[in-house]
């Protein structure tokens, strides 16, 4: 019923030369997926990225926005210039951006609603510390930053976001969430959803983040509320990411 989704975070990696190579190199390997596949590079690669897709069944995500539609805001990138390139999709919440550079729940919130009043999907990660997990806080933790990034949309708005349940101890680590406890997380937001938005939480898709790769990828994609994977490292490579597409 919901339609898997398995977007590439490239972080900070690839020139813009580098990442139409692996975009050319990714897209006859992923040409057959059944799940919607989207690539986020770097801002500065996006527009040689949006062309290099044209045609594929690849889509474009970015890896931030600035919630403020324009003005003196210095470096920042708005979504009317990531629309303008053809950019579909934009994360939000990312927990490198929570860790450094300042960003709360409050901002992730405003920038979801900016990306839906726009048009652009936000795939928003959530996601416990490890202290948190071994405290026995994870459900309260995912709950509550999936309540506050969401507030104050509507249903309709609700059901059109992706989320990214990112175990902060299993990105770029190696270890990975078991797949039942990722799962029984990923049911707690849901369930967290259900009760501020009612039957849009049905139709929410909630990846799985956090060291996802061609070996674990099917047994994840597997259970019943992983709807999709936010893959980094794995994403650097055709070959990788495309085991996962097709997992
Ligand atoms: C991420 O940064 O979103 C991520 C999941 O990274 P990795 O797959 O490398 O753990």
């Amino acid at each position: 019923m919901r339609k898997p989704i398995i977007a590439g975070n490239w972080k900070m990696n690839k020139t813009a030369s580098e990442a139409v190579s692996l975009i050319n190199e990714l897209k006859p390997l992923v040409a057959d997926a059944d799940a919607d596949v989207v690539v986020c590079p770097p801002a500065a690669d996006l527009a040689a990225a949006a062309q290099a897709l044209k045609g594929s069944n690849i889509g474009l995500g970015a890896q931030n926005l600035d919630y403020h539609d324009s003005g003196a805001f210095t470096g920042e990138v708005s979504a009317d210039m990531l629309l303008d390139l053809g950019v579909q999709y934009v994360i939000i919440g990312h927990s490198e951006r929570r860790e450094y550079y300042a960003e709360t729940d409050e901002t992730v919130n405003l920038k979801v609603k900016k990306a839906l009043e726009k048009g652009l999907i936000p795939i928003v990660c959530v996601g416990e510390k490890l202290e948190e997990r071994e405290s026995g806080v994870t459900a309260e933790v995912v709950r509550k930053q999936t309540k506050l990034a969401l507030l104050g949309l509507a249903e309709s708005e609700v059901a059109k976001v992706v989320i990214a349940y990112e175990p902060i101890w299993a990105i770029g680590t190696g270890k990975t969430a078991t797949a039942d406890d990722a799962n029984d997380t990923i049911k707690e937001i849901r369930a967290a959803i259900r009760e501020v938005f009612g039957g849009a939480a049905d139709e929410v898709r909630i990846q799985y983040g956090g060291s996802m790769n061609p070996k674990n990828a099917s047994e994840l994609m597997a259970m019943s509320d992983i709807d999709g994977g936010l893959i980094g490292g794995a994403s650097l490579k055709a070959e990788d990411f495309s085991k996962v597409v097709n997992y």
